[in-house]
């Protein structure tokens, strides 16, 4: 095959994409505006439900944020583009088979472990990754057979960025507030009965250096019957941050100081439910018998690295503070693919600007990229996607150029389905998601008007599938 053809009507570009979050949706968008290219687009997800952590990730208070669904309904409304949902890589479908019918694959499977702590006790019922808790009240079916005692009145939030935010959010609101969301339906009766009163969130570093943003920092400060409450004098700054603070300025950073010293000037009622945030503190040591009991925690200082960046060293002050819930929000960790390499070191897929490359070699795999968390590690917000994915994609189209991508033959879109078909009677797509969506949004018309109530396993969903075509067969 001639260079020039590839990407014509006559020999179309075929690319997967295994995994239907942000990175894989910006991909196939810029892959789809290519004023020259004709391409086919194959999407891949192990579960019925595209949009990866937009829907199992994101906050369910945060609707707004969801709202960006709308565009990938756009990018999958492209004649092209196919949506093959509950097809696992490695389950239904090889890695042999990508490279045999795709000119290209695209991971953007995301980063879905966590990382530990590496403290004793670690492991002691009641200590729970904020990852399995986020899983949990987003009704993502991994995490729905998951049971979370709140019938303590403390837990402890170990990490300083917006995941750890949005956990003792959630732990924090009222039920009534809950209630007007799309969180789980199991999660809302659990948090119904929550005897949680005070949640404590620990940063390992100081104020200065916190990962969470100003606008969720706020956000805990509106939280009905509830105040945050931070000790004036873990608000103050140590003398190197004091030192860099006054260095430069960093708009986050700043405003972060400005809302955190508003909180800390704040003369707490007592009454309600308190947010404390804590600063130059880990845990050591997690204690309890059948359970999580209480946290020993480190008071640090910080001292500036060999890299320059200011880093926590523990000191010999100790304090054990009595718990009953623990949550590990200390950032999420990518897990190895089969077919694909994986650096363990840093938890993604070694590339180099979206290429895939071989560990032996350095040398880059002809025809495989990475976009997302599995590309570059578990950090950025939603938009962040937007150009690690064209990165990707211009790398993919310079190939393209190039005649990298040039194969002997790639089957038909049909053969393609047709092999599907057999290993999977229940292949889910795009048209099925949607079904699933309108279905999800009655039910939340139903409940009283809340925006979705989602389905919580696979099962479900596919049996109110096959209650839909049943329906439109007799109809
Ligand atoms: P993150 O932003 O990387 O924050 C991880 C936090 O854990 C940091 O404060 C880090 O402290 C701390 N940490 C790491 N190892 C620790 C340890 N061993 N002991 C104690 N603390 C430790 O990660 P994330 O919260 O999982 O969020 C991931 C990404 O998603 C971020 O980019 C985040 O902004 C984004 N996100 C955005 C939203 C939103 O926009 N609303 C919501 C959720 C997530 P150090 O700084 O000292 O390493």
């Amino acid at each position: 095959m001639s260079t020039s053809e590839l990407g014509t009507p006559a020999q179309p570009l075929r690319v997967a994409i295994i995994g239907s979050g942000p990175s894989g949706f910006y991909a196939a968008e810029h892959m789809q505006s290519q004023p020259d290219l004709f391409v086919q687009v194959d999407m891949y997800d192990r579960l019925p439900t595209p949009f990866g952590l937009v829907r199992g990730g994101v906050a369910p208070d945060h609707q707004k944020i969801k709202s960006v669904t709308r565009i990938y309904d756009k990018i999958a409304g492209h004649p092209e583009f196919r949506f093959f949902g509950n097809v696992e890589l490695g389950r239904d479908i090889a890695h042999e088979d990508l490279t045999a019918y795709y000119h290209a694959v695209i991971y953007a499977v995301g980063a879905r472990a966590d990382r530990r702590m590496w403290v004793p006790g670690e492991h002691l019922p009641g200590s729970h990754s904020a990852t399995d808790f986020v899983g949990w009240y987003n009704a993502h079916p991994d995490y729905r057979a998951l049971r979370f005692d709140l019938s303590g009145e403390r837990a402890v939030v170990v990490g300083n960025g917006n995941v750890a935010m949005d956990v003792a959010r959630i732990l924090a609101s009222s039920v009534d507030d809950l209630a007007a969301t799309d969180i789980a339906e199991h999660a809302l009766e659990a948090l119904a009965e929550s005897r949680i009163r005070e949640i404590i969130m620990l940063g390992r570093r100081g104020p200065a250096q916190a990962a969470f943003t100003t606008k969720e920092l706020r956000e805990l400060g509106h939280i009905t019957g509830c105040e945050v409450v931070v000790d004036p004098a873990e608000a103050t700054l140590d003398a190197l941050s004091a030192a860099e603070v006054a260095a430069a300025p960093d708009r986050t950073r700043d405003a972060n100081l400005e809302v955190l010293a508003g909180y800390a000037g704040a003369q707490p009622s007592g009454t309600g439910r308190r947010v404390v945030l804590r600063f130059l503190a880990s845990p050591v040591e997690l204690i309890g018998t059948d359970r999580v009991e209480a946290m020993v925690v480190a008071h640090n200082e910080l001292r500036r690295g060999d890299d320059g960046q200011l880093r926590p060293r523990q000191t010999d002050r100790l304090e054990t503070i009595p718990v009953d819930l623990v949550f590990r929000a200390i950032g999420y960790q990518g897990t190895p693919l089969p077919g694909a390499p994986f650096d363990a070191k840093r938890g993604i897929i070694p590339n180099q600007d979206g290429r895939i490359t071989d560990p032996a070699t350095g040398e880059a795999i002809p025809g495989e990229y990475v976009v997302g968390w599995i590309k570059r590690g578990p950090q950025g917000i939603i938009g962040t996607n937007k150009p690690d994915s064209h990165q990707t994609v211009d790398a993919l189209l310079h190939d393209l150029r190039d005649g990298r991508l040039d194969k002997p033959a790639v089957p038909p879109r049909a053969v393609l389905e047709g092999l599907l078909a057999e290993r999977r009677t229940d292949l889910v797509s795009y048209e099925d998601w949607q079904v699933l969506d309108r279905l999800e949004q009655e039910r939340g018309k139903q409940a009283g008007d809340r925006p979705r109530v989602k389905f919580s396993r696979v099962e479900e969903m596919l049996a109110a599938l096959a209650e839909h075509r049943a329906g439109q067969v007799v109809g």
